[in-house]
């Protein structure tokens, strides 16, 4: 028997299917939103959609951003010869947090995992080694996450980039196994960037 009408479940569904949010959680928001002014819903609907139109990828680090070179690729105050591979936006956002880090970025997007059938064309790698022909780049900071995958991915971009001379270093293990970066202490992050090594 279906309790509620068609928009209802149709809004729960839509809910349901963000990452991380389940049939309860999806239920609890559709039942907020439905309580909400008309004028804080149409805000809301307005900023999802505002928000797709207007947010691409940065032309050079492939990091979320509304311009198209991202704040950090344009600020010549950065050390444009390091770069820090992360897997996604928010491990870039955890590094920018601890304000030590004075290079550039490159987010990849995803990791590559042969078990979920995600292969190198799948992350922006292809986006990476176009950056690395320009000489400029000295050194490439490989800070995927200490899973799986992120070992995997690092090995991987290492071997790519070790025969074009580019010094390739991995942040220290000082991020526990299995960790995502966007969880871990800014002094931990620190920690890794600064011990890191010489692939
Ligand atoms: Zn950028």
């Amino acid at each position: 028997m279906n309790l509620y009408s068609g928009h209802i479940n149709h809004l729960i569904d839509e809910l349901a299917a963000l990452p991380g949010i389940g049939n309860k959680s999806a239920q609890r928001l559709a039942f907020y939103i439905i309580g909400m002014s008309p004028e804080r819903v149409k805000k809301l609907s307005d900023s999802i959609v505002e928000a797709k139109e207007h947010v691409h990828y940065c032309r050079f680090c492939q990091n979320l951003t509304d311009t198209e070179v991202c704040p950090i690729c344009a600020d010549p105050a950065r050390d444009h010869s390091t770069i820090m591979v992360v897997e996604n936006p928010r491990d870039l956002a955890a590094y920018e947090k601890t304000g030590k880090y004075k290079g550039v970025y490159h987010v990849l997007h995803g990791a590559i995992s042969p078990m979920l059938g995600i292969g190198p064309q799948d992350i922006r790698l292809k986006e990476l080694m176009e950056r690395l022909q320009d000489d400029t780049v000295k050194e490439v900071i490989i800070a995927t996450n200490s899973s799986l995958e992120g070992e995997t991915t690092a090995m991987y971009i290492s071997k790519l980039i070790k025969p074009a001379g580019i010094k390739v270093t991995r942040i220290a293990s000082g991020v526990p196994v299995g960790g995502d970066l966007e969880y871990i202490d800014e002094v931990t992050l620190l920690r890794a960037l600064e011990g890191r090594k010489e692939l």
